[in-house]
C-alpha cells in the first residue's frame, strides 16, 4: 500500500492572454503549492477502482473520468501494462471545482502512487510528460513549490522563494466550471470593446515585482502584487464572492484574490496567528461555507512517511 500526499495550488499571478485558434489561452501563471492537500492511497487490486472520502466526496466522479483513474491507466499504457490493477482511495480535502486544481492534484498523486506500487521507477521527465497529457495543471502538482507556468500552464520554470507564506482559503458553496469562467472572461473582453483573441490581447508575462516579493519572502509586497485576470469573470458569474473578499480583507488579510477560476477565495496574511484569526472571522461572516488556514510553499506529490 502506497500513500501519496499532494498539495493544492493558488495562482499568485494568473495572466490570461487572448483566445488562440486552438481554443486555449496563453497564460503567465505563477503557481504556489499550499499545505492544504489530498492523500491518494494505492492498493493492489484487480482492474482500476476508486473510492473517495471527505466533505466533498459526493461531488467527485468515481468512474473513468476521474483524473486519478486516467493517470493510472495512462501510466500503465506507457509501460505496456495491458491489464493494470490498483484501487485508489482519495482522501479529499481540496475543494472540488474550487479553482485549486484538486482533480489535477489527484492525477499527479495517482501517477506517483502507481509508479511506486507497480515498481516502475519512471524518470521524472517522463512522469511530467504524462502529467501534461492529463491536463495543464497536473505537472505543477508533481513538482510543487512555486513555479512559473507558460503555454497552457504546463511549461514550468521553478521560482526562487524565501521562507514561508501564510494563507487562508474561503471555500464557497458549490463550484465553478473552469471552461465557463474562461468563456466569461472572453465575453467580458468583447463587451468592453478590447477584443478577446490572441491578436487583440497582449501575451501576458510574469510581473517582476511579484517575482521579487517571492524571492525576498516579503508578504506585504506579494499581497500588493497578487493578480488574477480571471477574477472579473468569476465575480461576474458569482457576484457574492465580492462579499467574501471584503470580509477577509476587513478581518486583516494583507491581500485577497479569487483562486484560479474560483470560487475559492485566497487571503495572504502576515503569520500563522493572523491566519487563524482571519479564518475564524471568515467562518463567522456567513460569506463562505468554511475557511482553512494553511501555508506554503510545500513540495509536490510525494510518498508519505
Ligand atoms: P482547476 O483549478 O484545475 O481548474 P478545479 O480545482 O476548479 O480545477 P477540480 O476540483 O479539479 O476543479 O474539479 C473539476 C471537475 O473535474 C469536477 O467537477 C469533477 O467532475 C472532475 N474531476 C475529475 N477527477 C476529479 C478528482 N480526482 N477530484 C475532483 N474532481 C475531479
Amino acid at each position: 500500500m502506497i500513500t501519496v500526499r499532494v498539495p493544492a495550488k493558488v495562482n499568485v499571478q494568473l495572466g490570461v492572454g487572448g483566445l488562440r485558434a486552438d481554443g486555449f489561452h496563453d497564460l503567465a501563471n505563477v503557481f504556489f503549492a499550499v499545505a492544504l492537500g489530498d492523500e491518494v492511497t494505492a492498493t493492489a487490486a484487480e482492474g482500476v477502482t476508486l473510492s473517495c472520502s471527505g466533505p466533498d466526496a459526493a461531488a467527485v466522479p468515481l468512474d473513468d473520468s476521474n483524473l486519478a483513474a486516467r493517470a493510472a491507466r495512462l501510466l500503465a499504457a506507457h509501460h505496456g501494462i495491458a491489464d493494470p490493477g490498483v484501487h485508489l482511495h482519495i482522501a479529499k480535502a481540496i475543494p472540488v471545482a474550487g479553482g485549486m486544481a484538486g482533480g489535477s492534484a489527484d492525477g499527479a498523486a495517482a501517477l506517483v502512487a502507481c509508479d511506486a506500487l507497480w515498481q516502475l521507477d519512471t524518470p521524472l521527465p517522463v512522469l511530467l510528460e504524462l502529467a501534461a497529457e492529463l491536463g495543464s495543471d497536473v505537472p505543477f502538482a508533481l513538482v510543487g513549490g512555486v513555479a512559473l507556468g507558460r503555454g497552457r500552464g504546463e511549461i514550468l520554470e521553478p521560482l526562487a522563494v524565501e521562507g514561508t507564506f501564510h494563507w487562508v482559503f474561503a471555500v464557497a458553496e458549490g463550484g465553478l466550471s473552469t471552461p465557463a469562467v474562461f468563456r466569461e472572461c472572453d465575453r467580458l473582453r468583447e463587451e468592453a470593446g478590447t477584443g478577446s483573441s490572441d491578436t487583440d490581447v497582449p501575451t501576458p508575462d510574469a510581473d517582476p515585482a511579484l517575482l521579487a516579493a517571492l524571492a525576498e519572502g516579503d508578504p506585504v509586497a506579494l499581497a500588493a502584487a497578487l493578480a488574477n485576470d480571471l477574477q472579473p469573470a468569476a465575480l461576474s458569474l458569482r457576484p457574492a464572492l465580492a462579499a467574501t473578499l471584503r470580509a477577509g480583507t476587513e478581518a486583516g488579510a494583507l491581500g485577497a484574490l479569487v483562486s484560479g477560476s474560483g470560487p475559492t477565495c485566497a487571503f495572504l496574511v502576515k503569520d500563522a496567528e493572523a491566519a487563524a484569526a482571519v479564518a475564524g472571522a471568515l467562518r463567522a461572516s456567513g460569506t463562505c461555507r468554511t475557511a482553512h488556514a494553511t501555508h506554503g510553499p510545500v513540495p509536490g506529490a510525494s510518498v508519505a512517511g
